[in-house]
């Protein structure tokens, strides 16, 4: 049985992270990836979307180039091409990986890791042991279990499509359903929303979330609020019908599930090692990535907060950090995460909803903006963007800031800063504008 300091379960965002500093820090460390590496960000996740966004945002602004006195140009996509150029990027990405890992001295192995016991796993045979364990093993779309479900695709069938599907109906109101839907209805497919409840993005502020929907129907989706699908089947002519709660049936090209996703930990065999996960997969973890088997840590989307790259890489950099570098207090301060949505428009927000803040805080004013940008000055489409800042006690400390509008993804990450830090409604009015952007709507809020 081979040994090292350091077994990482999982080459996605946090594991390829934690792996690597791990080894810059001196630790051997092994690193199992049952499929390709970078996980779901660089494979089925962030990357492939963002360059889908970017293709559905050359295509709006083929639209809007006549505004500007360009000649209107057909747009005409050839989605099989775009797929080949992105698939030869990713793969470009997954042999990056491969070489700063090994430049670090991260031996890898290819294969699924199954617990042994509490310092052992093993992988096709073969035992590794380390007494220290961290398990990255990211998560995996789920569908709903209803008759003909299985013709339907979920987020990685989309970007396995190799042609652009005329009619599409994307059931789901969160984050990956409004951007994929977005995406579809940029490149010009029919678009159909189908969502249980009454709103997208349940979790967000109220202004992101109704800006959002009306510039969505605006832009063409039709959003069925309040809707279920019933059945799914496929008709002769190749298209799939869609009985659903709300209405008569959808004949549509491709149906996308976007209806949530659970934690990759059902087949590791964590009772060897004296854990186990709860229905959605999720293991427990205290403030340290420490599970309940001391020696046995778990990052990521399988610990269930803040499903995101970074929130993933930072936690695997804060353990290798703990681990190997002897600082006993590394671990990452799970508060005022910055979000950002691909949606079109894009969103961006970081810190409390209003609502939140109205609950944990006695005074809470709120300043908020709505206008055209002026780059839709000259456009026939003339999307919003729509500003908050939500702001706590006599001083307004800023603990909440939203945005909705393009640039909005750019835009966040510089105030994420200022609200990090405890930045004041005073301090923004102290900054100077910078003129003319969107952005300066922030610091000029009254
Ligand atoms: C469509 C989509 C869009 C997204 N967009 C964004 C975005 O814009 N921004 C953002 O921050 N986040 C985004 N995310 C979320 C982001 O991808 C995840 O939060 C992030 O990848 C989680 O990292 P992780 O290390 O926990 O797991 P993952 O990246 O999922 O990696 C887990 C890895 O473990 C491997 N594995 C699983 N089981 C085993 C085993 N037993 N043995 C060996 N290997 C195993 C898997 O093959 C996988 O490679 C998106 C996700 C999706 C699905």
């Amino acid at each position: 049985m081979k040994t090292y300091d350091y077994i990482v379960i999982g080459g996605g965002s946090g594991g390829v992270a934690t792996a690597r500093r791990a080894a810059e820090y001196g630790a051997r460390v092994l690193l199992v990836e049952a499929a390709r590496l970078g996980g779901t960000c660089v494979n089925v996740g962030c990357v492939p979307k963002k360059v889908m966004w970017y293709a559905s945002n050359i295509a709006q602004a083929m639209r809007d180039a006549p505004g500007y006195g360009f000649a209107a140009a057909t747009v005409s996509l050839d989605w099989a091409t775009l797929k080949t150029r992105r698939d030869a990027y990713i793969a470009r990405l997954n042999g990056i990986y491969a070489d700063m890992l090994g430049k670090a001295g991260v031996e890898i192995v290819h294969g699924f890791a199954r617990f042994a016991d509490t310092h052992c796993i093993e992988v096709d045979g073969q035992r590794f042991s380390a007494p220290h364990i961290v398990i990255a093993t990211g998560g995996r779309p789920v569908v709903p279990d209803i008759e003909g479900a299985e013709l339907g695709i979920d987020s990685d069938g989309f970007f396995a499509l190799d042609h652009q599907p005329r009619r599409v109906a994307v059931v789901g109101a969160g984050y990956i359903a409004v951007e994929l839907a977005g995406v579809f209805n940029g490149l010009g497919s029919e678009v159909d929303m189908l969502v249980r409840g009454a709103q997208l993005l349940r979790p967000f502020d109220a202004l992101l979330r109704d800006e959002l929907a009306a510039q969505m129907q605006q832009d063409g989706v039709r959003i069925h609020f309040g809707a279920q699908v019933k059945r799914v089947a496929r008709e002769a002519d190749g298209s799939l019908r869609i009985e659903r709660t709300d209405g008569p049936p959808l004949q549509v090209d491709a149906l996308v599930w976007a209806t949530g996703r659970r934690a990759n930990t059902d087949r590791l065999n964590l009772a060897a090692a004296g854990l186990a996960a709860d229905a959605k997969g999720v293991i427990a973890t205290d403030a340290f990535q420490n599970t309940t088997t001391p020696g046995v840590y778990a990052i990521g989307d399988i610990t269930g907060h803040a499903e995101l790259t970074p929130v993933a890489i930072a936690a695997g950099r804060k353990l290798a950090a703990r681990l190997f570098l002897d600082l006993p207090d590394s671990r990452l301060d799970y508060d005022c995460i910055p979000t950002v949505v691909f949606s079109h428009p894009p969103i961006g927000t970081v810190g409390l909803t209003e609502d939140e803040a109205r609950d944990r805080f006695a005074a809470v004013k709120v300043y908020t903006t709505r206008f055209t940008a002026m780059a839709h000055a000259l456009t026939e489409h003339r999307p919003k963007t729509a500003m908050k800042l939500v702001c706590a006690g006599d001083d307004e400390r800023i603990v909440g800031l939203h945005v909705i509008g393009d640039g909005a993804d750019e835009m966040l990450q510089g105030f994420a800063v200022a609200v990090r830090m405890g930045a004041r409604k005073a301090d923004f009015d102290r900054t100077l504008a910078i003129h003319p952007t969107s952005a300066e709507e922030f610091v000029t809020l009254r």
